[in-house]
């Protein structure tokens, strides 16, 4: 497990409100950036956690791909984030990488999760969102023992699990406005230059580049709540109320 000490912002307690897990450094970036950025705009603590290091991408390599985490978790105003090694290309929902995920959901208590998409091209992704989901449930038993800096973890469960959308198009049940944070959120997908130089290519072969798939996907979310841009995300939960107005 390696730090990448971005955190900018020192965490004053242990209790966050977003922590964001991807298969891939860049996953959370291109899926659920303006989300990450919104909630750090208005003082919420965001951690990142990649699965892997992005090894087995076409470009790039883990050293480069390690720099350009950092960069973008700067713009994002992330608390922390971390860069698992479960193996780029062959993430498996095993016992011992459930339980580096509840040690990390144990050690920075957040309120929400996010994972991955619960289907899409890359295999990866699939199976991280299932990894996530599972360990997400177990680490508020508290049976399952995990112990981080020689001490044994208490349990925690997060109020709500949210997958982001990816490749595929997945109808989603939220919605998330983004417009104003759009800029931003293509700065920090820009900062993973080794991922984006096959986007040119793409162009060049007349097909849709990278950036434009993320900015047509968010054009997509964007016109279902009538914004500009906007985020989708699947739930493993009913949202209730007890006055629809509230949610008006
Ligand atoms: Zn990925």
């Amino acid at each position: 497990m390696i730090n990448l000490n971005v955190n900018l912002n020192k965490l004053n307690d242990t209790s966050i409100d977003i922590l964001a897990f991807g298969a891939h450094p860049d996953d959370v970036e291109c899926a659920a950036g303006g989300v990450v950025l919104s909630t750090t705009a208005s003082g919420g603590k965001v951690v990142i956690a990649d699965l892997s290091r992005g090894e087995m991408g076409t470009f790039g390599d883990p050293v480069s791909r390690k720099q350009e985490a950092e960069l973008a978790s700067k713009i994002l105003g992330l608390q922390d984030r971390i860069q698992l090694d479960m193996g780029d290309g062959n993430i498996e929902n095993s016992q011992k990488n459930r339980l580096e995920i509840i040690r990390l959901i144990r050690r920075y208590r957040p309120k929400i999760i996010l994972a991955n998409a619960i289907n899409d091209r890359h295999p990866d992704h699939q199976k991280a969102s299932d990894l996530v989901s599972q360990a997400s449930f177990l680490s508020g038993l508290k049976k399952v023992e995990t112990i981080d800096d020689g001490i044994l973890q208490k349990p925690w469960r997060s109020k709500a699990v949210y997958h982001y959308i990816q490749d595929y198009f997945i109808e989603p049940n939220i919605v998330v406005d983004i417009s104003a944070f759009y800029k931003q959120k293509m700065s920090a997908i820009k900062t993973y230059q080794t991922q984006f130089i096959s986007a040119v290519d793409q162009q060049a072969n007349g097909t849709i580049s990278l950036l434009k798939q993320i900015e047509s996907t968010n054009c997509i979310f964007g016109r279902a709540i009538n914004v500009r841009y906007a985020e989708g995300f699947t739930t493993e939960r009913y949202v209730g109320t007890t006055n629809l107005l509230e949610l008006l």
